[in-house]
């Protein structure tokens, strides 16, 4: 079920003449020096207008630096009179929301970790209690649109307009050279269903490491997302958290710089766009046809190892099955890891039925 989200579009309450639209800061404000140099930084780059800072970091195990509290908040204050630039911190409970709403916090933000719960979004949303104040909602730790969505549509319910959905990728058990998996298909679904809320991507907790920033930053933008939450940081070696992430502004202009804008789809290119899509449609139909076809076999084979009193999983089989499959693949360029992807999926779906065919009628 999809229910319709009522946003404000965000070009009507942040004016953005340099696209993409940035928003940089450090992950933790730490004294007001690093919040005023590094602010007073990223002021300077035109595609920046909102300044970021945590002064409450969700920390996973204690003892760790979990932020400098409301003190932070006076810096910010200074650093948006001083530069002119939004400010947006992260709440994590109604308390958070108060202070950040008395010190005149532009922006808010829910975290990774907050957002999964739905009491604390509730609270949250209370807290606001009806003021006209822009909300970034972060995806949740898991890959799980429903969560993600659910927090935007609760508080979309409890009259925010103004929402910001902001992909910070996913944690994921896989190795991969990423912090967080991007796994773009979510925030592409999120898009699909709700194609009127913005999405902001994070490339910082993406890639947990700045080499990956700028090819990540790229692929935002080629996938037509408003915007970027970059961590930055007048010193990242000295930072207290995410230190390997943050870059300085200097290092953010320069990957601002080589960040190719392309054309959205307009007249020129629409018609060559049209016909590859059709063939799109057309193979993904045979694709479809072709598992369908896939699953009736599979089923048979069921119905054998029933009748033949044969377990389901064939584990020699099926490992052989996967080298071959991976070694047909990679032939036809295509790359291990996808190739996996997609026959564990299949497989998945085929052990659930031969096991529908096994339960059936025995009753
Ligand atoms: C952050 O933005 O500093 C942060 C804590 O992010 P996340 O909630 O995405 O982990
Ligand atoms: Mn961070």
């Amino acid at each position: 079920m999809n229910s319709t989200l009522h946003i404000i579009p965000i070009e009507q309450w942040l004016p953005v003449s340099t696209l993409p639209m940035v928003i940089a800061g450090p992950c933790s404000a730490e004294t007001e020096e690093q919040i005023m140099e590094t602010a007073l930084g990223v002021a300077m780059i035109p595609q920046v207008k909102i300044f970021r800072a945590g002064v409450w970091k969700p920390r996973t195990r204690p003892g760790a630096f979990e932020g400098v509290g409301t003190k932070g908040l006076k810096w910010l204050q200074k650093a948006r009179e001083q530069t002119g630039l939004l400010v947006t911190v992260e709440v994590a409970n109604p308390k958070h929301v108060h202070e950040a709403l008395d010190h005149g916090i532009d922006i808010l933000w829910i975290g990774a970790r907050t957002v999964v719960n739905p009491f604390a979004v509730q609270e949250i949303g209370e807290a606001i209690g009806g003021r006209d104040i822009p909300v970034m909602v972060k995806n949740p730790l898991n890959p799980d649109l429903k969560t993600w969505m659910g927090a935007i549509e609760r508080l979309n319910r409890m009259g925010l307009k103004k929402l910001i959905a902001v992909h910070r990728g996913f944690s994921f058990f896989n190795r991969s050279p990423y912090r967080n998996a991007p796994m773009w298909e979510i925030p592409i679904e999120l898009k699909r269903l709700h194609p009127n809320l913005p999405i902001v991507v994070d490339p910082s907790h993406i890639c947990g490491n700045k080499d990956l920033i700028p090819g990540t930053m790229q692929k935002a933008l080629d996938l037509e997302m408003n915007g970027l939450m970059v961590e930055t940081h007048f010193n990242p070696a000295k930072a207290l958290t995410d230190k390997n992430q943050q870059v300085t502004p200097a290092q953010l202009g320069e990957f601002l710089s080589t960040l190719i804008l392309r054309r959205e789809s307009d007249n020129e290119f629409s018609h060559k766009l049209e016909e590859l899509r059709s063939e799109i449609d057309k193979l993904d139909e045979e694709l479809i046809d072709i598992l369908a076809q896939r699953m009736r076999v599979v089923e048979e084979i069921g119905t054998y190892k029933k009748v033949n009193k044969i377990t389901i999983l064939q584990l020699k089989r099926w490992s052989q099955l996967t080298n071959d499959r991976i070694e047909a693949g990679i032939k036809m360029g295509l790359s291990r890891e996808f190739i996996l992807k997609l026959l564990e999926s299949v497989h998945e779906e085929g052990i659930q039925r031969q096991i529908d065919v096994m339960n059936r009628n025995e009753s």
